[in-house]
């Protein structure tokens, strides 16, 4: 049985650990998961090899996690190697899907039609995009060839999407955010930030102590920014709920009782707008 509200992300690609590509999927999906109501407990990025992607496969589920998002290594080249990866930690077999098969041959008949391509020949190159672990679902990709992979093993939602981050996002939020939005229960993630100026981390501490302790629904994380000679951090406030009403009050009371201590050591705030 899966636990808990927890999510964890594995992106693959050597472009990514050779620093050659920003993980910018990464820091989308854990801003979107978390805005849903569920929590990215781990981040990790394997590089384009089988067996690093069914170990890293294979560690995520003795986590138990609700869901597990793989980004990247869905497309035609020989480097695209996620699915396979994904069978082998799952002693899976692959095999062409039929639905998918379906997807994949309209996009390129379409393509075709449109002048894009010389050729819509289901090239074997192209079929393998729609060869996916037995028992899995393709997801439609509103804008890209290869179709999103929906995995359900051991009552973990595993969910494949490709590595090009216009590709991910569309898939994400026409057939993902759905379903995590109905596994958290509506729970939804509520954020607030204060600037604050004029006072060293180091005295901040033990007041973040007092709040968080009197505000125990309510998470506080302090950012220090680079400035010269005088302290400037940025304090983070943010709680999950499904009542909108009570997430606001909890921060709003913990930002009034930081917002005084502050102000009596003479820090001076300002509350940042996004
Ligand atoms: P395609 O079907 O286009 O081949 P794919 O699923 O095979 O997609 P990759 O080949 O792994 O995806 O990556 C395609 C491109 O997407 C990469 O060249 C890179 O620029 C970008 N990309 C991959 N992973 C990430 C990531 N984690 N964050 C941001 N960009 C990424
Ligand atoms: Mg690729």
């Amino acid at each position: 049985m899966s636990e808990g509200n927890n999510v964890e992300i594995i992106c693959v690609g050597n472009e990514l650990l050779i620093g050659k590509t920003v993980n910018t999927n990464a820091h989308w999906l854990a801003k979107r998961i978390t805005v849903l109501g569920m929590k990215v407990r781990r981040i990790t990025v394997v590089g384009d090899d089988l067996d690093e992607i069914a170990s890293a496969v294979r560690e995520a589920i003795s986590r138990k996690p609700r869901f597990i998002i793989t980004t990247g290594g869905l497309g035609p080249t020989f480097d695209d190697k996620t699915l396979e990866g994904v069978a082998l930690g799952l002693n899976l077999r692959l095999e062409e899907n039929e639905e998918a098969m379906r997807m994949i041959r309209e996009k390129y008949e379409r393509y075709y039609a449109e002048g894009r391509i010389n050729s819509c020949e289901m090239t074997p190159h192209r079929v393998k995009m729609g060869r996916l672990p037995e028992g899995a679902k393709p997801l439609p990709n509103p804008v890209g060839t290869a179709p999103g992979v929906l995995l359900e093993h051991e009552n973990i939602k595993m969910i494949m999407l490709p590595g090009v981050p216009e590709e991910m996002k569309s898939i994400f939020d026409e057939s993902v955010a759905p379903m995590i939005r109905e596994a958290s229960g509506n729970l939804t993630f509520y954020e607030a930030s204060l600037d604050v100026r004029n006072l060293p981390e180091s005295e901040l501490a033990p007041m973040l102590d007092v709040v968080m302790h009197d505000n125990p629904y309510v998470y506080i994380k302090s950012h220090p920014k680079r400035s010269e000679g005088t302290s400037h951090l940025e304090l983070h406030f943010s709680t999950t709920s499904d009542d909108s009403k009570v997430a606001k009050k909890r921060i709003e009371r913990a930002i009034l009782q930081l917002s005084e201590m502050i102000k009596k050591k003479g820090g001076a705030i300002t509350p940042v707008k996004d």
